[in-house]
């Protein structure tokens, strides 16, 4: 059976992130419980990714599977121009009071890109509504936003888009001032990154747009972190000369950074808010931008010509919504922010643990993400040790993918203690 599923993969299908000419054979998973997921041939893998970076609350989760259960019996899909649901306002009722205060709206759409590229259609209307043609981002270097044209415009530091660089918008980069352990460059490279932002401000004020920007994580930019105060001195400086600020929380929301958006940390609002990922914990695709009241006053209009026209068939799927609900309330009934202390303890305590006896530079931890880099290996994503490691790391059963040199882990918060800490005792074997 599990060869003749290998042997159908092969034919049929193209996988993403994927060079099937040097791929080893996809694992075929058949079930999953919490954090553990288990193969066709009954073999164990601790999910340390959270499969990509979604499953919040553990896979299979019986609270959320009797959500979908339940409303798909009511109603699993309608339109949602001209038509409305229960659990579609509930759960905007639901991010309204959770994201930050003054956003008050929210457009649904179905993933993490489909959200950041809503966020930059509306940054540019907004303007456009208000008589003015602005087409330029300012972004921060090596972060990503997705793989759509808008997103990938942003994203073009990454390094993921040379085939299509040529096609990509104009945005302004401004240096990422990455935090870990030990940096004695930090205070220099904030100082650098604020004064460029000044600069690109002073130049380009009238062309800008939106600043967009993952806040306090760059993710698959390798996990790389900033502080806080740092972030916070940006965005003021962006919001005082009236640029929309949009936080592209695809990533670090729903607790990754041990709050509920990494938002919470500072004090200051952005003008829009990305989510989608852990949103539904992992069951369905959903994603929201969530605009302040501002933003959204300038497409109320009796002219038709600013209205925002832009919709996705899954829009506010009643099923998603639902299992998004029932995503929210484990956050109670699981004291998951509890949960995701303790990870940020035992992630404290091995990574300082490894850093004794094993070539590792760059330790960061936020909340329940860890990241360290491997010295022995290569930093260029996808190049042959990276994935010789990764595929080490799958045979002893853990399901890690470094980026480049890169490893973090960011496992689901239900985690066993006594499975994060098996973890961390082979991650030290096999990297020794
Ligand atoms: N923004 C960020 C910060 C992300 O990490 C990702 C996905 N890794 C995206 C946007 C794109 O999300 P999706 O893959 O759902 O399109």
């Amino acid at each position: 059976m599990t060869n003749e599923i290998i042997n159908k993969d092969k034919k049929y299908l193209w996988h993403p992130f994927t060079q099937s000419k040097t791929a080893c054979d996809p694992i075929v998973i058949k079930s999953a419980k919490d954090e553990i997921l288990f193969d066709s041939n009954g073999k164990e893998y601790i999910d340390l990714i959270s499969s990509w970076w979604i499953n919040t609350h553990g896979h299979c989760r019986d609270e959320m599977i009797s959500s979908i259960s339940n409303q798909s019996k009511k109603l699993e899909q309608v339109l949602f121009a001209g038509f409305t649901h229960k659990p579609a306002v509930d759960l905007a009722e639901k991010l309204v009071k959770i994201t930050p205060k003054n956003l008050q709206r929210v457009f649904y759409s179905d993933n993490g890109s489909t959200s950041v590229e809503i966020a930059m259609k509306v940054a540019i209307q907004y303007w456009f509504n208000k008589g003015k043609k602005k087409k330029k981002f300012v972004a921060l270097r090596g972060g990503y936003h997705g793989d759509t044209f808008g997103a990938m415009s942003v994203g073009r530091t990454s390094g993921f888009y040379d085939p299509f660089d040529h096609m990509l918008n104009e945005t302004s980069f401004i240096s990422f001032p990455e935090v870990w352990r030990g940096n004695n460059q930090l205070q220099q490279n904030e100082i650098k990154a604020i004064n460029q932002v000044k600069e690109v401000i002073k130049k380009e004020k009238d062309q800008i747009a939106a600043a967009i920007l993952e806040p306090l994580v760059q993710g698959a930019g390798g996990m790389k972190m900033c502080r806080k105060e740092f972030l916070s001195e940006l965005v003021k400086i962006f919001k005082d000369s009236g640029i929309i600020v949009i936080f592209d929380e695809v990533m670090t929301g729903f607790g990754r950074t041990g709050k509920m958006f990494a938002a919470d940390f500072l004090d200051v609002e952005p003008d829009i808010m990305c989510l989608a990922k852990s949103l539904t914990g992992g069951f369905i695709p959903l994603a929201a931008t969530v605009f302040s009241e501002k933003i959204h006053k300038q497409f109320v209009n009796l002219d038709f010509k600013k209205t925002f026209l832009h919709g996705h068939t899954f829009s506010a799927n009643p099923v998603a919504c639902s299992v998004a609900l029932s995503s929210l309330k484990l956050f109670d009934k699981d004291k998951s922010f509890e949960k995701i202390k303790l990870i940020n303890s035992i992630h404290s305590e091995f990574l300082f643990e490894l850093s004794k006896n094993i070539n590792i530079s760059k330790i960061r931890v936020l909340g329940s993400i860890a990241a360290f880099d491997y010295k022995k290996i290569s930093s260029i994503y996808g190049s042959s040790d990276s994935l010789k490691l990764r595929q080490k790391f799958i045979e002893e059963g853990l399901l890690l993918r470094p980026i480049g040199n890169t490893i973090y882990l960011m496992p689901p918060y239900c985690i066993k203690e006594k499975n994060l800490k098996k973890s961390y005792e082979k991650l030290i074997e096999i990297l020794q």
